[in-house]
Formats: C-alpha cells, structure tokens, sequence
C-alpha cells in the first residue's frame, strides 16, 4: 500500500502513519519528499483496509498495490485450480457443461429432462428446489420432496448434482443430496452463508451478484475459501446494466478478467445472462471462446410450461445443437468437451 500525506503534513502526523503501519505488522518505507511524503506499507497486508489508513489526519490518499483478496489470487496460488467430479474435470482443459431446468417442477419433469440433458451430452444436472424469486407469491420450490427427485435422477443418468442453497438452515439437509452448492447471484453478499459453505467440504458454484464488481466477487469467494473449502468454481451470470433489450447484460470480459486474476474456475451461465433462449446459443459460443472453463445452461422438455423462466430454456434439441456449436468452439481454442463415455 502507499500511503500519501498531504504535503506539509507535520512530523507527528508522519510519525503516527508509520507507527499504525508497523501495529499492522508491515514495515514503513517513508519517502521524504520536498512537499510531501509518501509512506510505502510492505509485507502480508492483505487484511488491512485501505480505510484503516485514510481515517489518519494529515493522509491525502492510500493506494493499495497488491489485492485485497489473497486465497483467490493468482499470485497465492499460480497453476489453475482443476476440480474432478464424477466423470470430469473443471479448470483443465475440458469444458464441462451443466444442464437442467431452472427449477424442479415433478417427478417425471426431472428424470425425463435430466436423460435428455445426458444424451444430448451434458455432465452434470441442474435444477433448483428453493427459488429466490422476485415475487414471494411466485412457485418457492418442492424443497426436500425435490432433492429425492434430482437424486432419483442421479442414479439413473450418473450426472452430479448442481441445486441452489438459500439459507444456512439448508445446508445440513441439502448436502445429503448435493455435489456441488449453488450459491445465487442474490446471495453472493450473504455472508452467513458464504461462510458456513467454507465450512462444508462440498464444492460451491458462486455466481456474480447482478452488481458486483469483479473484485466484489473474489472478495466474496474469499469468505468460502477462507474457510477452508477451496473448491469455489466461479459464474459470470450476466449483470445489471442500462440496458433492457435482454434480461442482464453478460460480461465476456470477466471471463479473461478473472482468468488473470484467479486461479479459480470460471463458467458463464448464457440463460441468465441473456435472458431468452434465442441468444442462449450464441453466447455459450461467446463463453468458451473467451476462455471459460464450463457452461450451466437451463434446459426444458416443454419451456412454454415452465414454472419458472421457461423463456430462457432451451428445449433439448436446442441444447444438444449448442453442444455441437460449443464442442467446435472449445476446440478452436485447444479445449475439449467432455468424452462422452467418461460420465458414467
Ligand atoms: C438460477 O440458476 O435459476 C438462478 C436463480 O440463478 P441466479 O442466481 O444467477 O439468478
Ligand atoms: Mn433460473
């Protein structure tokens, strides 16, 4: 961090920065300037706001030069972290790809869409059973009746689990069903929950707040990893913006952004990100192209019926023509699909 004073800001006022900066365990390298002073802050700060410092009289300005998140970061753990599942890795050089309603409707909804998902080539299945909706009057979800759904489905297709988790309360439960949490964009701030899925062992699919920053975002993962659960997969689900033309706005760019910044997984999440299912396609091409390391995408057998966002569902032809699209793409970029035979 470099601290700034403001210029002729007295010795004391000089003295006490430094002596707040060594309390942090850093070391002060001051630059005595003519004017002014600069005040270097060294060492394992990563902790210390930069606010810690600019409540000090006689500080202009503080600019922080290493991240404030540490576990996330390339520079604490430089090789991408790669993840295996049943039947595939995440972060390598495959490109799993997640598929599954927006939300568990029925019995039969589930096991027919989660073995059309399959032959259609997806690796894990996903499906909601608690909706943060926007309206309370709106379908909540079947709850647990829906976990012994996605479970029976499991078992018949080999296909991992991927379910939102809402509440700290239904992380117990839950984990007797799932392989790998959901953490929902209007969650990601929780931090109750970030920090009691730091302490599961199960893997955590975090998706970006709808007006996160990037560095949000890492900061907030930093909560699950912090906790000793390194297994956080990132997803960019699309973001508020000023425009209205699709549901949010996806931000390809995140994608290297975080692939720069991180060690961990990145996959984009074109149903939410767009909103429609005419643009689905095009931007899981725009995902894997970028450089993501998977897709979760909403799949439908009948999306005009769907009890919840059946406008962004594909239908599993739609889907199984994306996988194709994507496959081609991955490859362009020396990625692959999952082999087909490698989910059981
Ligand atoms: C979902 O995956 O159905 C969902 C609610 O996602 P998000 O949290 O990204 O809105
Ligand atoms: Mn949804």
């Amino acid at each position: 961090m470099m601290i700034i004073m403001h210029p002729g800001a007295p010795r004391e006022q000089i003295d006490a920065v430094i002596a707040a900066v060594e309390g942090h365990k850093l070391t002060a390298h001051p630059i005595f300037g003519v004017e002014q002073t600069i005040i270097g802050a060294v060492g394992d700060g990563h902790y210390v706001l930069k606010e810690t410092f600019e409540a000090f009289p006689g500080v202009l300005e503080v600019q922080r030069i290493s991240k404030p998140y540490k576990l996330a970061s390339r520079q604490f753990h430089e090789q991408d972290s790669v993840f295996e599942f049943n039947g595939f890795t995440i972060g390598g050089t495959e490109v799993p790809i997640i598929a599954g309603p927006c939300s568990v409707e029925g019995r039969t909804q589930i096991l027919e869409v989660a073995q059309a998902v399959k032959e259609a080539g997806a690796n894990a299945f996903r499906g909601g059973v608690f909706k943060p909706r926007t309206s309370p009057y709106a379908f909540q979800g079947l709850g647990e009746e829906g976990l012994e759904y996605m479970a029976e489905a499991r078992e018949k297709t080999g296909l991992p689990l991927v379910v939102e988790v809402m509440a700290v309360s239904q992380i117990e439960m839950m984990e007797k069903y799932v392989d790998i949490f959901q953490l929902g964009a209007r969650n990601m701030q929780n931090f109750n929950l970030l920090r009691a899925l730091g302490e599961t062992r199960t893997p955590v699919l975090f998706k970006r707040g709808m007006s996160a920053t990037i560095e949000e975002m890492l900061m907030a993962s930093e909560y699950i990893l912090n906790g000793g659960n390194n297994r956080v997969i990132l997803c960019e689900r699309g973001i508020r913006t000023f425009e209205t033309a699709t549901r949010n706005t996806t931000d390809i760019n995140a994608v290297p952004v975080l692939k720069k910044l991180t060690h961990l997984p990145v996959v984009i999440d074109p149903s939410h990100s767009t909103g429609d299912s005419a643009y689905v396609q095009s931007i899981a091409r725009a995902g894997v192209a970028a450089g993501a390391d998977g897709l979760i995408v909403e799949v439908h057998q009948d999306p005009p019926h769907a009890i919840s966002d059946g406008k962004q569902s594909l239908t599993p032809e739609a889907f199984a023509k994306m996988v194709k699209q994507v496959k081609a793409i991955a490859e362009a970029v020396d990625r692959s699909l999952v082999p087909q035979h490698a989910t059981a």
